[in-house]
């Protein structure tokens, strides 16, 4: 079977279990997890900020930090893909009781005259536009990376509006990888960072949300109230220091992997548009004689599994677990389609 139905199907390779198994451990709730400590102190000087808090998905770390941003009746501003709004089960109203102002950015991605186009004004009949959420790489967008100086406009936009500025990073070293970007950029310019360690980086769960030692203090009473207090969790953070110890270079593989398939997917009459390879993620348009499911199940025949994301498109997602044979056999396949 060669997995690309996301980079969330990786199992731990040894070296990560072993790191596991010899992980210092206590009880997290009472700050007493050496292996947590060390995994959020290590995130947040990696990006040159103050602290951090270790979460068991990126879909807490990211509504943490929308609950920890705003009031209810404010109003947050993303791009209308952002796995914020369309794949965290409505948990901005659910958890924040705040709005949402939808933009239709390019591939995930917004502007900064959208944003500034998109702040209600100061008048009570408003709610008040109080957060940005980025989402970079733009998973919807096929894995699309900002240039860096227009996160930098946006962060303009936002202290002329003191509008906080949240990054969903699920998938940030991806980006940091593609564009030969550096964390401590990124720290310098977002409120709050979430950072994804179960993704291309492999382990079987967490992600941390990076901040100022005030952003996280309120972030761990707001965990705790989403029940996401853990107690020997040292075992896994052990697997977050790990991979971001090991796996970070490594996923210029998986961008390499991923522009050679979308080569054998070019070279065929009903493959439509491709967005842009920019890092592990494909999506394109399947069209003529297969539908994207028909597509999907021709490759499942072959041990190839993706997921039709819509009855004309299909996603692959690259990850560490795909090795050079595995890609082989898939152009392989994809040639004989
Ligand atoms: C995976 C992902 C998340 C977090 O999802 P969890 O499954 O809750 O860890 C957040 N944002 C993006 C863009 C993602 O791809």
């Amino acid at each position: 079977m060669i997995d690309f139905r996301s980079d969330t199907v990786t199992r731990p390779t040894p070296a990560m279990l072993e790191a596991m198994m010899k992980a210092p451990v206590g009880d997290d709730v009472f700050g007493e997890d050496d292996s947590v400590n060390q995994l959020e102190a290590m995130s947040a000087a990696m990006f040159g900020m103050e602290a951090a808090i270790f979460c068991p998905s990126g879909t807490m770390t990211n509504q943490i930090a929308i609950k920890c941003h705003t009031q209810p009746g404010d109003e947050v501003i993303c791009d209308k893909l952002s796995h914020v709004y369309q794949y965290e089960g409505g948990g901005i109203a659910f958890n924040s009781g705040a709005s949402v102002r939808l933009i239709e950015g390019n591939k995930g991605r917004i502007t900064d005259g959208q944003v500034k186009e998109n702040i209600n004004p100061d008048d009570i009949h408003k709610p008040a536009s109080t957060l940005v959420s980025l989402e970079n790489t733009a998973n919807r967008g096929g894995g699309a990376c900002y240039d860096f100086t227009d996160i930098q406009s946006i962060k303009d936009v936002c202290l002329q509006n003191k509008l906080k500025l949240h990054l969903d990073g699920a998938r940030l070293f991806n980006a940091l990888v593609a564009k030969n970007e550096s964390p401590k950029q990124y720290g310098e310019v977002f409120d709050s960072i979430s950072i994804c360690l179960s993704k291309g980086l492999g382990t079987p769960l967490g992600s941390v949300l990076i901040g100022t030692k005030e952003l996280i203090k309120k972030a761990r009473r707001v965990r705790k109230i989403f029940g996401g207090g853990m107690r020997q969790a040292g075992f896994m953070a052990a697997a977050g220091i790990y991979a971001l110890e090991n796996n970070i270079n490594r996923l210029a593989d998986d961008h390499q992997h991923a522009k050679m398939i979308q080569s054998a997917l070019q070279a065929k009459d009903f493959i439509g548009e491709i967005l842009p390879v920019e890092t592990n993620i494909i999506i394109f348009e399947v069209k003529g004689r297969y539908t994207a499911p028909e597509m999907a199940a021709k490759l499942k025949e072959e041990g190839i599994f993706v997921i039709a994301i819509s009855p004309k498109q299909i996603r692959f997602v690259v990850h560490l677990d795909i090795h050079p044979e595995h890609v082989k056999r898939t152009i392989e396949v994809i040639s004989g389609l």
